[in-house]
C-alpha cells in the first residue's frame, strides 16, 4: 500500500470532514493536562507533548462503564432480568495515538478476544475503530519502546502511522481499514522519494534519541520461584504508598471489578477499572487477604507484567516502555529499574 502525503493544513480539513462520519477522539489540552477525548473540531487538537497522561485506554475500555440494567421490584414480572445497557458503537477514529499505545491494544486482545472469552465491547470497539498513528519525533527522556518490541515509528497495531515532516505529514498506509479511510476521503497523492527520506531521517534521529534501555528478553530465562522470593522487592516497596496511579495511567493493565448498584427499585452492573495496588482487591469474602502487604501487591504488579504474562502468551512483556509510570509514580518507583533487579 503506497505512502501519501498531506499538507498540515489540508489535514485540518481532513479531520473536521472525518466528524461528520466518526467519532473522532484526539489528544486535548485539559487544564495541566493532556488526554485523550473527543472532540468536534480540529482545532482543538493538541499535539504539543510526547504523549497523553492517561494512556487512550479508557476509549476502548471505559473506566467506569454500565453493562446491564435490571430490576428489584419482586411484584414486577421483569424482576431480576438483566438487560444489556445500550452502547455507542459507531465507527470511531483515534487520531495521534503514538506507537506504543496502539502495540498496548494489541496486548489487551490477549486477554479480551481469545478463543475461550470474548468480552463483546471490546471485540465490537476494536472492529469499529480506526487507529490513526502519530509518529514519536521527540520521545520522552523516560521512554523505552525499543527494548520492548515497539519504536516510535513502529506501525504495529495501527491502521495508518502519520510522520510529521515540516509543513506535511506523510500518512504510512499499514492495513485497508486504513486505506479506505483515505480512499474515500479522497486523500491519494502518494510520498514522493524526498518526503520518504526526510520521515527516515527523522525515525533515525528519534531512535537515537531513546537512551532509556531495558533486557526484556532475558526475562523468561529465570526462575519464577527465586524472582518471587528475591529481597529485592523490600527495597522496591518501602517507599510505595499503594496509591494504584501506576496501573491507572498504564496502557497495558486491564484489571476491573464488577459492582452492582440499586437506587430504590433500579439497578445498574458497572465494570471499573480496579488495580492490584489496592488492599481490597484481593480480599475473600472470608475476610482473608492473600495479598495482604503492599510487598505483596506491588510485586504481583511487576510480577504479572515482566514474567506470570511473558511466560504464558510468549508475546514478551505486559509493558510497551510508555514511561507514564516512571513520570506519575509520587514517589519515583521505576520500572526500569525493577527490570535491572530481576534480571541481576
Ligand atoms: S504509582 Fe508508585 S506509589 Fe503509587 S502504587 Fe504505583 S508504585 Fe506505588
Ligand atoms: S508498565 Fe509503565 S512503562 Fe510499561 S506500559 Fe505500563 S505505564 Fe508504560
Amino acid at each position: 500500500m503506497a505512502d501519501r502525503v498531506i499538507k498540515k493544513s489540508e489535514f485540518i480539513e481532513l479531520i473536521d470532514r472525518l466528524l461528520e462520519s466518526y467519532r473522532v477522539y484526539a489528544p486535548v489540552r485539559q487544564q495541566d493536562m493532556t488526554n485523550f477525548q473527543e472532540i468536534s473540531a480540529a482545532d482543538q487538537v493538541d499535539l504539543s507533548l510526547a504523549n497523553t497522561t492517561m494512556s487512550p485506554k479508557s476509549i476502548m475500555l471505559p473506566q467506569s462503564e454500565t453493562m446491564f440494567e435490571f430490576n428489584v421490584d419482586k411484584t414486577s414480572d421483569q424482576a431480576a432480568i438483566l438487560r444489556e445497557t445500550e452502547k455507542d458503537l459507531s465507527p470511531r477514529l483515534i487520531f495521534g495515538i503514538r506507537p506504543c499505545d496502539a502495540k498496548a491494544f494489541q496486548l489487551l486482545d490477549l486477554n479480551f478476544d481469545t478463543v475461550a472469552y470474548k468480552d463483546p465491547w471490546w471485540v465490537a470497539r476494536r472492529k469499529t475503530t480506526t487507529l490513526m498513528g502519530l509518529a514519536c519525533n521527540a520521545p520522552c527522556s523516560t521512554c523505552f519502546c525499543t527494548s520492548v518490541g515497539s519504536g516510535p515509528f513502529a506501525p504495529e497495531g495501527l491502521d495508518l502511522l502519520l510522520v510529521d515532516v515540516d509543513d506535511y505529514f506523510l500518512i504510512q498506509v499499514i492495513t485497508e481499514k486504513g486505506e479506505k479511510l483515505l480512499n474515500e476521503e479522497g486523500i491519494e497523492t502518494e510520498a514522493a522519494g524526498a518526503m520518504k527520506q526526510a520521515a527516515l531521517a527523522s525515525e533515525k534521529s528519534s531512535l537515537q534519541s531513546i537512551k532509556s534501555v531495558v533486557s526484556a528478553a532475558s526475562l523468561a530465562q529465570h526462575d519464577t520461584k527465586t524472582l518471587f522470593d528475591s529481597d529485592f522487592w523490600e527495597e522496591v516497596q518501602f517507599a510505595c504508598i499503594n496509591c494504584g496511579v501506576c496501573t491507572f495511567v498504564c496502557p497495558t493493565c486491564w484489571c476491573f471489578d464488577i459492582q452492582d448498584e440499586v437506587h430504590k427499585d433500579n439497578g445498574i452492573r458497572l465494570r471499573n477499572w480496579d488495580s492490584c495496588m489496592f488492599p481490597l482487591f484481593t480480599l475473600h469474602g472470608s475476610g482473608h487477604n492473600p495479598r495482604a502487604q503492599k510487598l505483596q501487591r506491588l510485586r504481583q504488579r511487576f510480577m504479572h507484567k515482566l514474567k506470570y504474562f511473558v511466560d504464558k502468551y510468549d508475546k514478551g512483556v505486559a509493558c510497551v516502555g510508555c514511561g507514564r509510570c516512571v513520570q506519575q509514580c509520587p514517589v519515583n518507583i521505576d520500572i526500569r529499574e525493577v527490570f535491572r533487579l530481576m534480571n541481576d
